[in-house]
């Protein structure tokens, strides 16, 4: 199906051809004529799908005809939970905004850098606020911009934003927005408190879910490699090495973890970098930029990493450590095999970490054969019997079971003291 038939004006079938998007992806089918009838979406959406297009496309539409009051008035607010998730957004947005005739301004604003810019950029009024929300809320608190003019609301990865525990700071921004006004919400995963939201937020939505996002997950190669915690180093140099990979992503459980590890890479001459939320921001924008650029073999980095980050052609992500939960494996491996390209994520598996990693492939609906890498046969045995697995929280490869172990942040942000985490 051709971009002109989704009902978009010149202008933005000719920004889509600037993007050499050559037609719509599956959530763009369904999602822009739902929204430019005005109705409320509820969307299962994952990274890669296309979904930001999806709704900054419609959004754009319904600000090309609004009057340009002065100073401008924000009218569509899209809510994101990570800063790298909102600056692509934005970036987004932007650039397909360039081929109307309307200018359309678009601040971005997060937290974890200076207040001050992002207040001068609102000065002068937006047309559309990408945020997340601590930032949002310091910025309302400093009377920088105003809600109430507020159309069209977008929560982008609503699920990502209440695992950070950001229900409180939603709260009190859907507190600031007016009543009458379309609504967004898009989320990979729909757990109970996700549901609950969009219950409470949506009005008579269209329901768009695309199951499997049919346009990359197939071509994502999931494999489960089993290796003692040990040897893991090892095994991922031997893996670079002899696949020869030039770039390729790794997670780890913790900061310590991400330094460690990018240490010892750089020690056998592999050019590699830590990437996580203790990083300035200065630092993390350019090991993000070194890494996309290719200048950077390997990125290590923390969960944070998981979400939002658009990376062309990323062929390969390691789970050097498995992710807590499902949820956060589905985002991880999203990745790789972006917008119809082809990628392999890798798990490394012991046997503490087994009953784990079990557990996400059944949650995943995947089966994966735990294979063995000549060399490096896993000679260690369990330290817990398997049932006990699930629920001990091991530092040794899962980072913890999500749910069962509240990180210091998560109390911090539970307390309500407007902790800006990312
Ligand atoms: P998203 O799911 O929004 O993170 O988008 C994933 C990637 O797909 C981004 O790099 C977009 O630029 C790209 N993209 C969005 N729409 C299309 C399309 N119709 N055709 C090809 N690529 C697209």
């Amino acid at each position: 199906m051709p971009f002109t038939s989704l009902g978009l004006s010149p202008a933005l079938v000719r920004a889509v051809a600037r993007q050499a998007y050559l037609e719509p992806t599956a959530i763009q089918v369904q999602a822009i004529p739902a929204i430019l009838q005005g109705r409320d979406v509820l969307a299962t959406a994952q990274t890669g799908s296309g979904k930001t297009a999806a709704f900054a496309l419609a959004l754009l539409q319904q600000l090309e005809t609004a009057p340009i009051d002065s100073p401008r008035r924000p009218l569509a607010l899209v809510l994101v939970p990570t800063r790298e998730l909102c600056a692509q957004v934005g970036q987004e947005i932007s650039g397909l905004a360039k081929s109307l005739q309307r200018a359309v301004k678009t601040a971005v604003v997060y937290g974890g850098v200076s207040i001050n810019p992002q207040m001068l950029a609102l000065r002068g009024g937006a047309d559309v606020v990408v945020a997340t929300p601590g930032r949002l809320i310091d910025l309302l608190g400093h009377n920088a911009l105003t809600l109430q003019y507020i159309n069209a609301l977008v929560l982008d990865e609503a699920d990502r934003m209440l695992d950070l525990g950001f229900a409180e700071e939603l709260e009190k921004i859907l507190a600031q927005l007016p009543r009458d006004r379309q609504n967004l919400f898009l989320s990979a995963t729909f757990p109970a408190s996700v549901q609950a939201l969009a219950e409470r937020l949506l009005r008579n939505p269209t329901r768009i879910a695309i199951a499997v996002e049919p346009q990359t997950a197939p071509a994502i190669t999931q494999r489960a490699l089993a290796v003692d915690p040990s040897r893991r180093t090892q095994l991922l140099r031997h893996l670079i090495e002899q696949n020869g990979w030039s770039r390729v992503l790794v997670f780890v459980a913790t900061q310590h973890a991400a330094e460690m590890l990018a240490g010892k890479l750089r020690k056998a001459q592999i050019g590699a970098e830590p990437f996580h939320g203790a990083l300035t921001q200065g630092k993390r924008t350019q090991v993000l930029a070194d890494f996309k650029a290719s200048r950077l073999r390997v990125m290590v980095a923390t969960d944070m990493a998981a979400r939002g980050l658009d990376i062309a052609q990323l062929p390969v992500v390691v789970n050097f450590d498995l992710p807590r939960s499902a949820t956060d494996y589905t985002h991880r491996i999203g990745r790789t095999g972006r917008a119809g390209e082809s990628g392999t994520a890798l798990s490394f598996v012991s046997a503490d970490t087994e009953g784990h990693f079990r557990l996400i492939e059944k949650r995943q609906r995947i089966q994966a054969i735990l294979e063995q890498i000549p060399g490096f046969e896993p000679v260690e045995a369990a330290t817990q019997p398997a049932a006990a697995q699930e629920t001990a929280g091991s530092d040794r490869g899962t980072g913890g079971i999500k749910g069962k172990r509240r990180s210091k942040k998560d109390k911090l942000r539970a307390a309500g003291l407007g902790f800006d985490p990312l």
